[in-house]
């Protein structure tokens, strides 16, 4: 297993491994820049079937993250972490302690949020141990019914995106008799599909979860689909908001919609689809720019925590996706595209 040759490496800036004898936690902790902070992301549990594959997930994740802070407008670098393991199975007060150690030992270079396979309670144990975690609501914030979770954020990034997108192609944002297809109608789909209801767009919806699908169609009227139809509805916004991938060389020549801006993450399933997007009229909001209204959430979490602050953040989110959209157009070149080269003036100058 290469590290220095690997091809996600990429100049990461430290990739620390780490095994703990008592609780039996192994885990990898990379930090792929500090130039504008510290390495935020992140904690990932998942039974990898590798090293390997772990380390590949860790790298990709982290440098992910130095462009999504970069573009959010955040002093902060980007880092992950992942702990090999099932979380159901293997996950112990012990192991996250050891984890909560691991994170500490590296000095606040890296600083720690839930990802999938952990939660708030999981980074609340690793508090114990470390001051460098994010994401967590502060015990006056919890009095106020704050939650701590960045999914409302992330929805309301989301749908300026949309409405940014809406701009650029119609010239007008408003959404009253425009039709939506949402992807994903959990934590940040339902979120999502409030705010475009609200503003009188009409919704088609699809979950592997019924449940799911049935509480937005009950409170919001959307008209529900199924899962392999989603993509390819004659809508005027397709809203991915499940998972990765879903933009690949055989879904985008059946999308209908002419604008593709969803919350989920790593949306284009190889670089080439960013092309192919764009050979075929698409407008595509890229994934970690439309998506980073957790990450700014979690920048301001904490004592005085202001909403109106995070609102005002999160309405940058429009006003970067538009320059992007802008550039696209007079480069010809696609938005994934021109999203990393701007995420990277800004990380490497
Ligand atoms: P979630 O798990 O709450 O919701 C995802 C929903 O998608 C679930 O209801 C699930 O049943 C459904 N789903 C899974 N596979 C599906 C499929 N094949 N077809 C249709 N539905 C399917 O997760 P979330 O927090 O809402 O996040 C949604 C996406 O947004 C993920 O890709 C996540 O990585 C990304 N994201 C979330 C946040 C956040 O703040 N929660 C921030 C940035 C990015």
């Amino acid at each position: 297993m290469s590290v220095f040759s690997h091809p996600e490496f990429d100049g990461h800036e430290r990739v620390a491994f780490h095994f703990d004898a008592t609780s039996g936690l192994r885990a990898i902790i990379a930090v792929h820049s500090t130039r504008l902070g510290c390495g935020l992301g992140g904690c990932r549990m998942f039974p990898y079937a590798s090293d390997a594959d772990a380390l590949t997930d860790v790298l990709r994740l982290s440098r992910g993250m130095s462009y999504k802070a970069a573009l959010a407008g955040l002093p902060q670098g980007g880092g992950k972490s992942v702990i090999l393991g099932d979380p159901r199975r293997d996950k112990t007060p012990e192991l996250i302690r050891a984890m909560g150690r691991f994170v500490d030992s590296l000095g606040g270079r890296y600083v720690v949020a839930e990802d999938s396979g952990t939660s708030v309670p999981d980074i609340r144990l690793m508090a114990e141990h470390t001051r460098h975690v994010g994401g967590l609501a502060d015990a006056a914030s919890i009095a106020a019914g704050r939650s701590g979770d960045p999914s409302p954020a992330t929805a309301r990034g989301t749908y300026i995106g949309i409405l940014s997108a809406l701009r650029f192609q119609r010239g007008s944002d408003a959404l009253r008799g425009l039709k939506v297809a949402i992807q994903g109608v959990g934590n940040v789909g339902y979120r999502l599909a409030r705010h475009l209801h609200e503003a009188g767009a009409t919704l088609w919806v699809t979950d592997l979860h019924a449940p799911a699908v049935e509480r937005a169609v009950a409170d919001f009227g959307a008209t529900a689909v199924a899962m392999d139809e989603i993509h390819a509805l004659d809508v005027d916004v397709f809203a991915p908001c499940a998972l990765g991938a879903v933009l690949n060389a055989r879904t985008i020549p059946q999308i209908r919609a002419r604008i593709v801006a969803g919350a989920a993450n790593n949306q284009l399933a190889t670089p080439a689809d960013g092309q192919r997007l764009l050979d075929h009229g698409l407008l595509y909001a890229p994934d970690y720019v439309i998506n980073a209204g957790g990450i700014i959430d979690i920048f301001y979490e904490g004592p005085g925590y202001d909403e109106a602050v995070v609102h005002a953040h999160l309405a940058r989110i429009g006003s970067t996706l538009t320059t992007i959209f802008e550039r696209s157009a007079a480069e010809r070149r696609p938005t994934g595209v021109i999203a990393d080269a701007m995420a990277e003036a800004i990380f490497r100058r």
